[in-house]
């Protein structure tokens, strides 16, 4: 290891505002008042905030210097697993930006947002040639609220049928949101063990499933990275009882062109705008998880629905089965605006994001397998997880490692998830990052593997070079201290 990403230099020192601010200092320079001070109003005398007095250099390098502390996909290989932090693309933020896009008002009448709504409708007809699927509602603003949707929408299905199912089946490698949606709609989640392959078994469904279970939420490419091959035969048992598949689609940056989810029997979708299609995710920002149904489910989606009648684009809430609305107007319009951008500029090529985002994922697996444990050894989709066991000996932690990674600057991938895996890493390289990073990567891991023998305590002590070192996240979350 000769180089590290990253800087390591002129790390300069960041007090807070208060603590920078002068008596007196001010941040702007306008011409002095000629003219004889309006007679205030009472109601806003009193003592104001307590702001600091700044200039505006002050300002300008408080947080030009905090910007450059933050550590982003623009800086560098963010390998979190089941985020998909992969480049977007600038281009899509530009067409999210152009006036006719950013200044229409959710409230002008559909006659004067044309252009709007047919984008809107556009995108669900992409969204379902990409998926499969028959029917889109752009509505839900994250993934799990997608999944809230779906679990609305099996309600629905079921109470057209004049039945009330109360379970849902839920796998032991389902993303964390998926028992939790399903709870938040009021169904019992019922865990379903993956097999020694890390898969699910058509026998383990086929013993769970009966008549008062709604359907399975499958997460396909599971969190393992692993794509549930028995999908089809599942389907198959749990619509024999009329249940309902739900797919977690969050991960379609693995299935773009190479896997339609409507054929593999999927009845609901979510998929993740902000991960597979140009919106980053992470960090509080919006986001998007358009819901996909299959014909038989469409009159149970969210209204109002942008439909087109004679040539024109209407909003209808005429759809009495719908579960209603779920969102403020019609989602997050900004992001689906840069995935519209995205799926279009890249057309077929959409076919080798997902390639190149499994080859790189089975290139860091089979090079690191070995320095790592990797507890399922087989192809994985576009991330590929492992585990601390072979450190076990040096009581080197995933955590150890992970902190360590930051020294090297590399953000640190998922740690200690999925929880079927104790101590797992999970790294998603996702298709943007070229060979020579993705080599970086693999031998600073290789480094840190050397060392968890030839120095352990290191790793203990490690991140060394940030600003800061192992902070109390539970405390950081449970207490926010949002002030000065
Ligand atoms: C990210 C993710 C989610 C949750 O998406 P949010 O937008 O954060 O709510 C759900 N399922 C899977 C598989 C994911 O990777």
């Amino acid at each position: 290891m000769k180089e590290t990403v990253g800087t390591t230099g002129l790390i300069l020192n960041e007090p807070l505002l208060w603590e920078k601010g002068k008596k007196g200092r001010i941040g702007f320079s306008l011409p002095r008042q000629d003219v004889p001070p309006a007679s205030p109003d009472p109601s806003l005398m009193g003592e104001g905030p307590d702001f600091p007095d700044l200039s505006e250099v002050d300002v300008i390098r408080h947080y030009t210097r905090l910007s450059q502390w933050n550590f982003s996909v623009d800086s560098g290989m963010y390998p979190l697993g089941s985020c998909t932090m992969k480049y977007n693309p600038k281009t899509n933020e530009n067409q999210a930006n152009l006036r006719g896009f950013a200044d229409a008002h959710p409230l002008l009448p559909p006659e004067l947002s044309q252009g709007t709504l047919k984008m809107m409708s556009e995108l669900e007809e992409l969204l379902a040639e990409i998926t499969g699927m028959d029917s889109v509602s752009l509505q839900p603003a994250a993934g799990a609220h997608g999944e809230l949707t779906g679990m609305l929408v099996f309600y629905a299905y079921h109470k057209s049928k004049g039945s009330r199912r109360s379970k849902i089946l839920i796998p032991d490698t389902a993303h964390g949101t998926n028992p939790a949606s399903a709870t938040l709609c009021g169904f019992k989640s019922v865990p379903v063990k993956s097999n020694d392959q890390g898969i699910l078994s058509a026998e383990t469904v086929a013993e769970l499933m009966d008549e008062d279970t709604a359907g399975i939420m499958v997460t396909n490419p599971n969190t393992l990275g692993l794509f549930e091959e028995n999908i089809k035969k599942i389907a198959e048992i749990v619509h024999g009882k009329d249940g309902l598949i739900y797919c977690d689609g969050a991960n379609m940056n693995a299935l773009m062109g190479i896997v339609n989810m409507g054929d593999i029997g999927v009845d609901v979708l979510h998929l993740n705008l902000h991960k597979t299609f140009s919106t980053p995710h992470g960090g509080g920002g919006p986001g998007a998880g358009p819901v996909c149904v299959k014909k038989h489910l469409e009159p149970f989606l969210p209204v109002p629905r942008v439909m087109e009648k004679n040539g024109k684009y209407i909003l209808s809430e005429d759809f009495p089965q719908s579960v209603g609305k779920l969102h403020g107007f019609y989602g997050n319009f900004g992001v689906l605006i840069k995935a519209y951008s995205y799926i279009l500029s890249m057309g077929a090529d959409l076919k080798k994001v997902s390639q190149l985002a499994v080859l790189n994922a089975n290139y860091i697996k089979e090079k690191l397998k070995g320095v790592l444990y990797l507890p399922y050894d087989r192809p994985c989709m576009h991330e590929c997880v492992f585990s601390d066991k072979n450190q076990a000996a040096q009581k080197v932690t995933t955590l150890d490692m992970a902190k360590r990674l930051m020294d090297y600057g590399f953000h640190p991938p998922t740690i200690y998830f999925p929880l079927v895996v104790h101590g797992a890493i999970m790294v998603e390289p996702t298709e943007t990052e070229s060979k020579e990073n993705l080599d970086l990567f693999i031998e600073t891991f290789k480094t840190i593997a050397e060392e968890a023998k030839t120095n352990p305590d290191q790793l203990h002590e490690a991140p060394t070079s940030p600003k800061v070192r192992r902070l109390d996240e539970t405390t950081a979350a449970r207490h926010p201290c949002l002030m000065g």
